[in-house]
Formats: structure tokens, sequence, C-alpha cells
């Protein structure tokens, strides 16, 4: 183990040893499946089982493991091979990360470099490297004020289409910061819980506007009295009608050069005033601007779910226990409740690390914990507070001073 690991080692090991640590398992504990990715080697640990929580923190105390995963599946025995567990259903769960954000300060704080031919280039990384076509990179993160945010309002709005869309119950849902980039959402609802990988896909397609055809949702051209007139859903309306026309009503209030319309339908969309949007009927206000052109307005403008699908639809997923540590940063895995999640500031409540480390800092941007900002650093060693040292150690823009 490299001496970095080691430190952040040792940390892991003081913080999950206090005698008043308490570490609380997931709903229906004795049917998930546990996972734990150690430090030596990246060896993942799987198909273990605990019935109290109690047991759960002594395995977590003996292996101090750099992340801690539980299945969102229940099974009848989750420390068989995959097989044989005899799946019982599964949480339904959703991702929101900064890493699949088009964030704006991206290429300020991330950056990349593809394992194949060495290219280097800021922001996220491509989907396949473009000079030597490779899809695997080495890529370098920051835990961003902004880009948190955004993860915030992002984690909102589906909280608003699970409540809107499907009547989620908000007793049955329960939200945690993943101590990284991102939140999840769990649904521990009777219904769902038998639903299939299909039937997930369709849920994440459904969110995030995948096929999403207008003209089901009631924009459509009717002819009246020889005349085609141009219907479509109002304001308000609940699911993608009301979504729609909230969309579009941003979209009038934007930038319209920017979506490679035709000179004639930006003139029109531009002299359009669009607070009529909430009179009805409007859609054949707009002269001009014909059936074909809506549906591709539509498809730009709407807002969709910014969700990772693959966590979705995958029935056996291992996801981040709450309450452990997060090896990518020494934040702890946390819930928030979701009438707290406006006020939730994840640099100050995550942190689990308290006293004064000294480290040597390769380069790093400014950046807050607590209430507190530190840097930038560039090449230095530095006494810092200890949860500001280990998320540089954990993102591997720091060493362990000697
Ligand atoms: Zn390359
Ligand atoms: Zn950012």
């Amino acid at each position: 183990m490299d001496p970095t690991s080691q430190t952040i080692r040792q940390q892991f090991q003081r913080y999950y040893l206090e005698p008043a640590r308490r570490i609380t398992g997931p709903q229906a504990m004795a049917n998930r499946e546990f996972g734990f990715l150690l430090f030596k080697e990246k060896f993942m640990v799987r198909h273990r089982a605990f019935r109290t929580s109690e047991q759960l923190l002594g395995a977590i105390r003996d292996l101090v493991p750099a992340h801690v995963y539980f299945s969102t599946a229940r099974y009848k025995e989750p420390t068989a091979a995959m097989e044989e567990k005899g799946w019982e259903g599964a949480d339904l769960v959703f991702d929101i990360d900064a890493d699949h954000l088009d964030t704006e300060c991206k290429p300020t704080h991330d950056n990349w470099k593809c394992k194949g031919c060495g290219n280097v280039g800021r922001g996220s990384a491509p989907k396949i490297c473009p000079s030597c076509k490779n899809d695997r990179f080495d890529e370098q993160t920051w835990l961003c004020e902004k880009c948190l945010h955004q993860a915030k309002e992002e984690t909102v709005k589906l909280l608003d289409m699970l409540y809107s869309d499907f009547a989620v119950d908000p007793s049955d849902l329960r939200i945690f910061f993943s101590g990284h980039r991102g939140y999840h959402i769990h649904v521990y609802s009777d219904e769902l819980r038998t639903l299939g990988e299909e039937e997930r896909r369709e849920f994440a397609d459904y969110m995030t506007a995948q096929g999403l055809d207008p003209q089901l949702h009631g924009l459509l051209e009717r002819p009246i009295e020889g005349v085609r007139i141009l219907e479509g859903p109002a304001m308000g309306q609940p699911g993608w009608r009301g979504r729609i026309v909230k969309g579009v009503f941003d979209m009038l209030g934007g930038d319209l050069e920017k979506l490679g319309l035709q000179p004639g339908h930006v003139k029109v969309l531009k002299e359009f005033d669009r607070n009529e949007i909430f009179r009805k009927p409007v859609w054949s206000l707009f002269k001009g601007v014909d059936l074909a052109t809506w549906k591709d307005l539509v498809s730009k403008s709407v807002e969709n779910a910014k969700i990772d699908t693959v966590v979705t639809t995958d029935v056996h997923r291992l996801i981040r226990l709450p309450g452990t540590l997060n090896g990518h940063t020494g934040l702890l895995a946390v819930e928030v409740q979701s009438e707290r999640l406006d006020d939730f500031d994840p640099f100050t409540e995550s942190t689990a690390f308290t006293e004064s480390m000294k480290v040597h800092v390769k380069e790093a941007p400014r950046f807050r914990l607590g209430t507190e900002h530190h840097g930038p650093f560039h090449d230095e060693s530095v006494t810092l507070p200890a949860a500001a040292a280990m998320l540089l150690l954990c993102k591997r823009r720091a060493e362990p001073a000697t």
C-alpha cells in the first residue's frame, strides 16, 4: 500500500473505532448483500450479510474499507452466489451526480488523460479519445460548490417528478448525499420493489424524456373548417404536458438564435409575448411555426431528469451505505431530510475528521470546508484541519508530510 493510502486508512480506522461510533444498517438489512472495497489493491469483499447494525460495524472495524456498499436488492440468501441468492425485489434508486451534469465550471477544475495515447484535456472526459479512439481515461475531478449546488437542484426536480407524476409517498423515500459529487434518492415502496429491469428502464426513459413524443401529450394539428389549427398542452397540466409548456416558456425567454432554427421561425418566436403562453388556446398564435418544428423545439427545451440510468435499471446494484466514509473524499455519506434539502450544506454537514494534519500539497484549487477557506496550494507543506487535509489526500492532490 502506498504511504497516502496507509495514512487515509489509519484515519478511517480511528474514525470507525471511536467507542461512540454507530452505524445504522438499511431496512431489511439481513436480506441485503454488503460489499467492501478495501484500500489494499482495490480488493472487493462481496456477498457478506449481517443481522444487526453492531455486526456490520464490527466488520467495518475489522476491514477498514475505503468504501462500504449494500445491495438495493433484498435476497433470500444474500451470501450465496449471485444466481442462487433468490432475488426478492429491489429499492428503486436514482443517482444524480455532477459527473453527469454539464456545468460551466468543469473545465476549471476537472481534467482527463487518455490511458491509450496520453492525450489530455480539461473538463469531463469524452466518450472516446479524439486522437486514438480509446475509451479509458484517468480523470481528476474536484468537489465543487457550483457543481454540487446544481446536483441539488436536479435532485429537487427529480423529487417533484416522483411526487407529481408517480404519486410516490414522501414517507417512502430517503435522500442521501454521497460524500462526493452527488445525491441518491432511494424509494422503498412495496409496489415498486418488484419491478424488473425492463420496467425500471421505462421509468428512467420517462424521467430523462427519452422518446418523448409531444403528440402523445396533446400537441397536434386539427382541421377546423378547412383550416389546420395547432392545439397543445397548457401550463400547469400534470406530467410532461405542463413540463413541455414550461420548457417552451423558458426557451422563449432565452437565446433563440442558438437553437439552429430557420430565420423566419426565430422572428416569430422573438416577437411573441411569452406571457401569452398562460392563455389557452395559445399554440395557433405562433403563425408559421408548424408541428414538425414544435416537436423539434420541445425536444430542445424540455428539462429532463439528469440521472445515471444504469443505477436505476440495475436490480443487483451495490450502493453506498449512509453513515460511512467515502474513500474518494474522506467525507461521510449522509442522509438529508427532504424538508432540509434547501439548506443542506455538504461542505459542512458531511465532515468527519477533527484535529489537524500536516500534508504536502502538489496542486489544489481554493476550496471551502465548513466555514473555512483553504488554498490555492502549489507544491507546499501546510498544516490543515484534518477534514481538509483528508480531502486532499483522498483526492490525490497531497501526500502525507513527514
Ligand atoms: Zn487517446
Ligand atoms: Zn464545478
